[in-house]
């Protein structure tokens, strides 16, 4: 979990300013681990509730598309949220909300930035060569005898009339 007291911040008058150092990981985001967070966040104290601004620098890791191999993915994370302040159950729709006690989580906003920052394909390098779809060698690392080429069944037959 990723949280601060900010009970001093939620008392003090709008325009009040906070800035929060965030050196934390590898961390579970709920269903999402980070390697680590760093960054400063600047907490704004505004009408009704707190303005949470800042970026921070995450890692995480994801399977290249191609070969299956680990890749370390670097996110930068662009928050800006207004967190509700009067505690209770958050309500959905606004998850984001400071609690009763004062304490500040932002474990929601960056997992919901993080998911966001994934690439819909990591690769581990542009050229990756990715697996052999018939033996399965990984060709980054090695190369394989079969055959490079996808033969057409039809042509297949063809050549061995010839
Ligand atoms: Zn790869
Ligand atoms: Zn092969």
């Amino acid at each position: 979990m990723v949280r601060f007291d900010v009970s001093s911040l939620v008392k003090a008058q709008p325009g009040t300013l906070l800035t929060l150092d965030i050196d934390a990981g590898p961390e579970h985001l709920t269903d999402l681990e980070v390697d680590f967070l760093k960054g400063t966040i600047r907490v704004t104290r505004v009408q009704g509730g707190l303005l949470v601004q800042g970026i921070v620098q995450s890692q995480l890791r994801q399977e290249c598309v191609r070969c299956l191999e680990p890749v370390e993915i670097p996110i930068t994370l662009e928050l800006e949220e207004t967190f509700r302040l009067g505690g209770g159950a958050p309500k959905p729709g606004t998850p984001c909300a400071v609690s009763e006690g004062g304490w500040l989580d932002l474990t929601p906003l960056l997992r919901e930035q993080s998911w966001l920052a994934i690439p819909m394909k990591p690769l581990c390098s542009p050229n990756c060569q990715g697996l052999c779809p018939q033996c399965g060698a990984n060709l980054n690392l090695e190369s394989c005898t079969c055959e490079k080429t996808h033969i057409d069944p039809r042509l297949a037959a063809l050549k061995e009339l010839l």
